[in-house]
């Protein structure tokens, strides 16, 4: 088997034709599908982890949340223990303060502690204050803390069905594809070894579309617009052609024509014309 260029159509060694469709190209139509269909799925396939990777930005998002109110609040509690702790001293300054009270023997030293002591006090009330703050802002970030748990909980629970469903496509496919590659070797035993590699070398170059279908006079490949005579050639579906512009193995769905009978090899080359876009 030969693949020829459509230009230099000999009638002597082409296959008898076969309706509806060339047999040299038929397993190489289902073959192209089932390529295509195997491409899908690994495109499918090779997606998962960057769909994981999205469904898990709202947890990491909440996490975040959480982490930080969870050090804000412990950051104020922190606070307030650190007050708590200098009101303790103070007290105990005040304390000792008003034991010395007792030694004291004229008034001037009295009214000298008199003032030490309310300065005292009014630092106390200082601290006090500091603590009662701190305690408000504990009540706030707690409640924020509350909520961002919540959230992260309903967070954890959705993705965790969101990778379970990946996880389960991701199953589906990679056994799916294990059917198809069997399928893949099968069909691909059934073409002939010359046009196999003449399809695979395609199919490298022709992202995955080695075979194109020939519609209203058109190779669905590169939509351009292919001359008549060969338009003919592959509707007869009596060899294989290729589209002048992308290379790749033109076929025809519909019954072979008989419209070029008569046409001679110069006629054909005659015919060619310049491939218009549509
Ligand atoms: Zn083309």
């Amino acid at each position: 088997m030969k693949i020829r260029c459509e230009a230099s159509f000999r009638p002597d060694i082409a296959l008898p034709i076969r309706s509806p469709l060339n047999l040299q190209l038929s397993p190489l139509i289902a073959l192209q599908k089932l390529d295509l269909r195997i491409a899908e799925l690994k495109e499918q396939r090779r997606k998962i982890p960057e769909r994981l990777e999205a469904n898990e930005s709202p947890l990491r998002e909440a996490t975040r949340g959480f982490q930080e109110a969870s050090a804000s609040g412990e950051a104020l509690i922190k606070e307030r223990r650190g007050h708590e702790k200098d009101l303790e001293a103070h007290e105990d300054r005040i304390g000792k303060m008003k034991d010395r009270a007792a030694q004291l023997k004229t008034n001037q030293e009295y009214q000298a502690h008199l003032f030490e002591v309310e300065i005292a006090n009014k630092k106390k009330g200082e601290i006090e204050e500091k603590i009662l703050l701190a305690m408000e802002q504990i009540d706030q970030i707690q409640r924020i803390i509350t909520g961002a748990q919540a959230t992260l909980k309903e967070s954890e629970a959705v993705f965790t069905k969101q990778k379970a469903t990946l996880d389960e496509l991701d199953r589906t496919l990679a056994s799916e594809l294990a059917d198809l590659d069997i399928k893949q070797k099968q069909l691909s035993g059934q073409v002939e070894k010359t046009l196999l590699a003449r399809y695979n070398k395609l199919k490298t170059t022709r992202k995955d579309q080695a075979l194109a279908l020939l519609k209203d006079g058109i190779c669905l490949g590169c939509r351009l617009q292919l001359p008549p005579q060969l338009v003919s050639q592959v509707k007869r579906a009596q060899d294989v052609h290729t589209c002048p512009y992308c290379y790749r193995m033109l076929y025809w769905e519909g019954e072979p024509g008989t419209e070029v009978k008569g046409a001679t090899d110069r006629d054909q080359a005659q015919n060619f014309e310049v491939g218009e876009s549509v």
